[in-house]
């Protein structure tokens, strides 16, 4: 009976959150709360680094916010895009993603702001 108990809880709670495959409790690496397979921890190479992209993407447009670098805003944001779709595709470590995706939304949002400031300043001028 003990089996049984620790069959059911070693198999749902250790199904791997990409792949849903069951492999051995020990061989599960876990990130960010999740558990993978030893497979797809390979593939998102959690025993890497965030990629110095994804790290250079939020450089970019940290600086370009703080420094009022307009251009490196964008530039950021397609580093970002960039590396989200290698992270997506395995080419990259799934750790750059917390990374990437803050670059991404911030980048935006300051593209929006960038924008609509733009827009007053043309409006405002029009009289
Ligand atoms: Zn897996």
């Amino acid at each position: 009976m003990a089996e049984a108990g620790q069959s059911f809880l070693g198999a749902s709670p250790h199904a791997c959150s990409r792949c849903g495959g069951l492999a051995d409790e020990g061989s599960f690496v876990t990130y960010n709360a999740k558990a993978y397979c030893p497979s797809c921890a390979r593939f998102h190479r959690l025993e890497l680094r965030p990629s110095r992209w994804a790290i250079l993407s939020l450089v970019l447009v940290g600086l370009g916010a703080l420094c009022a670098l307009v251009p490196l805003v964008p530039a950021g944001v397609l580093l970002a895009c960039r590396e989200l779709q290698r992270i997506d595709a395995g080419q990259a470590p799934l750790k750059g993603r917390p990374y990437a995706d803050v670059a991404r939304v911030l980048g935006l949002v300051l593209i929006a702001g960038f924008v609509l400031a733009a827009i007053a300043v043309v409006a405002m001028s029009w009289d």
